[in-house]
């Protein structure tokens, strides 16, 4: 077992071989990524449902942060994922945790009942955005920063295995937000930047987003990052890359039958390999108007 002072070592080293800043100057001190095995703050809330789990933060300036992990299929969904991280001492067996799950014990409301930040509907189908709080008013997303539509480079440094050149040009298919793959630097000037890592995490996740916003809702630039666990299955990959670059995005989760999406929130739902219309009507109407 890697301990986290080995991740971030390991993390850090990677940086320095890429020749990368360690966060952009924007991330205040602190404010850099939280990786996914990176220590879960006192006071953080937790929502496990079929899909994975969901760890969000409340900062006392009316930010905050979410924490996304997409349980692997066939497996025990995010209560899997939560006995994981607490097995290696992530997260606190005292943590709030709320879930969809039958034997866990209810300690805080779900995400739609008051806890902050908050999935709201979107009301196209079942698609979702998230919100500072259960107003659903201000919505965390990115900021405009003087272009038509927010400009969003994910920097990919991951092996040809992920597909994440490929997601992105499917993402950048909607219209109010746009996406753009890059190996290279973060270009600046206002446009903002998601990093994309992979490694050989844990066994029980496939994919994991972290995002940090302040209280006008929008991300702070340095903290959004994408996670890819190379201990994936087989054929799973697609789905698991668009499924996170759609949370980076500002997307909740989808579980709609009538318009599957790879933002389905059950891990035993399905392996979509795209967004649905609801989901691109959520980013150009909703999110991003
Ligand atoms: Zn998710």
């Amino acid at each position: 077992m890697r301990t986290v002072s080995t991740i971030a070592a390991v993390v850090t080293a990677a940086i320095v071989s890429a020749g990368l800043a360690a966060a952009p100057a924007t991330a205040a001190p602190g404010q850099g990524p939280r990786g996914p095995h990176d220590p879960i703050p006192a006071g953080a809330k937790a929502h496990i449902d079929d899909d994975g789990l969901t760890i969000v933060t409340s900062s006392g300036d009316g930010g905050g942060s979410i924490a996304f992990y997409r349980a692997r299929p066939g497996g025990a969904g995010g209560l899997g994922v939560l006995r994981s991280l607490q097995a290696k001492g992530i997260v606190s067996n005292s943590l709030s945790v709320t879930s969809e799950s039958a034997g866990v014990t209810a300690g805080a409301a779900p995400p739609s009942g008051g806890m902050n930040p908050t999935e709201c509907g979107s009301g196209y189908g079942v698609a979702k955005f998230w919100a500072t709080s259960s107003s659903c008013v201000t919505k965390v997303r990115w900021a405009w920063n003087g272009f038509a539509d927010p400009q969003i480079y994910f920097r990919d440094h991951t092996p040809s295995a992920w597909p994440v050149k490929a997601a992105v040009t499917t993402w950048n298919q909607a219209i109010g937000v746009d996406s753009y793959w890059t190996g290279g630097s973060c270009p600046g000037g206002g446009r903002h930047c998601v990093e994309v890592w992979n490694a050989w995490y844990d066994t029980d996740w496939l994919g994991y987003t972290y995002v940090q916003y302040g209280s006008n809702g929008y991300f702070i630039d340095g903290t959004v990052a994408v996670f890819l666990n190379d201990n994936n299955l087989e054929g799973y990959n697609r789905m698991t890359t668009c499924h996170e670059l759609g949370h980076a995005l500002g997307l909740g989760h989808n579980s709609s039958y009538s318009s599957p999406s790879c933002l389905w929130d059950s891990a035993s739902g399905g392996n979509y390999q795209t967004p649905s219309p609801n989901d691109f009507s959520t980013l150009r109407v909703v999110i991003y108007p």
